[in-house]
């Protein structure tokens, strides 16, 4: 548990916001996993869970506050805040937006994840979907042969944990580009 909790970003919302359009200007791939306490349990008993958050160019960011205040407690006082799916998901909406960028939404039900497309549509006119699915299809790798075609800037994937970054673990090194983020209940609340 303590070694997640050492590799977990350290610095506030608004300076990983700049690590995020600096990466997306750049092209610069990247892999985030928003992690509370029951990430770290899971990781634990988990082997590739483990070996996907412990990569050195995974990057771990304190989703729970459960994380903010185990850190503190072992004297990392640099992590100071919260930093969600859903705030990076939209931050992350609002760089596409303002860097016309490409995005693609994997995972949550048929009528969210519609609703979710609807709604980006709406609110982010220049962010381009290239495609999207949702998250009880049968065999998830074909997405991801999918998503590889496509080559976005941004792939969110809503699965729960940790389905969904044992899922961006495994095809992460076939990608030449992009920012994956494992987002769980994100798509429900961003569909309203
Ligand atoms: N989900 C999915 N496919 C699955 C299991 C879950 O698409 O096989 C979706 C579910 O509909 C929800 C999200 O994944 O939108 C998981 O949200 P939850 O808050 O349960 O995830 P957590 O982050 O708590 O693991």
């Amino acid at each position: 548990m303590i070694n997640y909790i050492k590799k977990t970003y350290r610095g506030n919302k608004e300076s990983f916001f700049k690590v995020l359009e600096n990466n997306l200007i750049n092209n610069n791939k990247m892999f985030i996993v928003t992690a509370n306490p029951e990430t770290f349990m899971k990781a634990d008993s988990i082997n590739e869970f483990d070996e996907a958050l412990m990569k050195p160019d995974t990057t771990i960011v304190p989703d729970g506050i459960g994380v903010v205040k185990a850190a503190n407690y072992i004297g990392i006082n640099e992590i100071k805040e919260r930093i969600t799916g859903v705030d990076i998901s939209y931050k992350l909406l609002e760089l596409a937006n303002k860097h016309k960028k490409t995005v693609y939404l994997f995972g949550a039900s048929k009528k969210v994840i519609e609703l979710t497309v609807k709604s980006i549509n709406k609110e982010y006119p220049n962010v381009k979907i290239l495609g999207y699915s949702d998250g009880y299809i049968e065999n998830k790798d074909d997405v991801f042969e999918e998503i590889k075609n496509l080559s976005p800037d941004i792939v969110l994937v809503a699965l729960g944990v940790p389905k969904q970054e044992l899922l961006i673990y495994k095809h992460y090194n076939e990608f030449l580009k992009g920012i994956f983020v494992g987002v769980g209940g994100t798509f429900d609340v961003i569909s309203g």
